[in-house]
């Protein structure tokens, strides 16, 4: 049976799909929305979709995704139990950054998404995700550290998996701070 947020966001998808706001979806196969549990106590944000995103219209689905995946699962978890979503939801050419005027134009989407979901902590992965909800923080400070936006809610800045396919002691790093969300979660209040 579907979920009221289940039916809202496969709605969002739609018009996601058929958003032209920006130049992004001139060169990308399709739109990548985002996948997971409408309900999940964690939401993880990407930058935007890469080539294989692209391809399949499911984010992380590439070698940095299969990264995301074990992770999850490192914490006994399943993917299907976080919602998995991007800043820009269409692919940037060439995987080159998203211009500010094309992140703006995707961020009622994200913000949405956010709104119907609820996640109790908002996983951050990369700097660009984390920059744009905390604009002057810095990545090799603030990653691994519960942080709170002025309306409460909780986030957790992550490196980029991207960062940790290429480096062991990254890679570490990642499992570390990854490690942290179960007891993050027992600290925060229940919705
Ligand atoms: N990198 C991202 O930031 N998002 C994806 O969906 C895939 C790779």
């Amino acid at each position: 049976m579907s979920s009221a947020q289940q039916i809202a966001l496969e709605k969002l998808a739609q018009q996601i799909a058929s958003c032209r706001a920006c130049p992004l979806c001139e060169a990308a196969t399709q739109a990548v929305p985002g996948e997971g549990n409408p309900n999940a106590d964690v939401l993880c944000i990407g930058e935007g979709p890469g080539k294989d995103e692209d391809i399949q219209g499911r984010p992380f689905v590439g070698r940095a995704g299969k990264l995301l995946t074990e992770m999850i699962e490192s914490i006994g978890w399943h993917r299907e139990d976080v919602f998995i979503a991007n800043v820009v939801k269409h692919r940037p050419p060439n995987n080159r950054d998203p211009e500010p005027a094309e992140v703006e134009a995707c961020w009622g989407f994200l913000t949405k998404q956010i709104e119907i979901i609820q996640p109790r902590l908002i996983v951050t992965l990369g700097r660009h995700s984390m920059n744009r909800f905390f604009p002057d923080l810095k990545i090799g400070e603030a990653h691994g550290q519960l942080m709170q936006d002025e309306t409460g809610q909780a986030f957790l800045p992550l490196y980029h998996p991207a960062a940790a396919l290429y480096s062991p002691s990254q890679k570490e790093l990642h499992v570390t701070d990854f490690a942290k969300i179960p007891a993050i979660l027992k600290k925060l209040p229940q919705t």
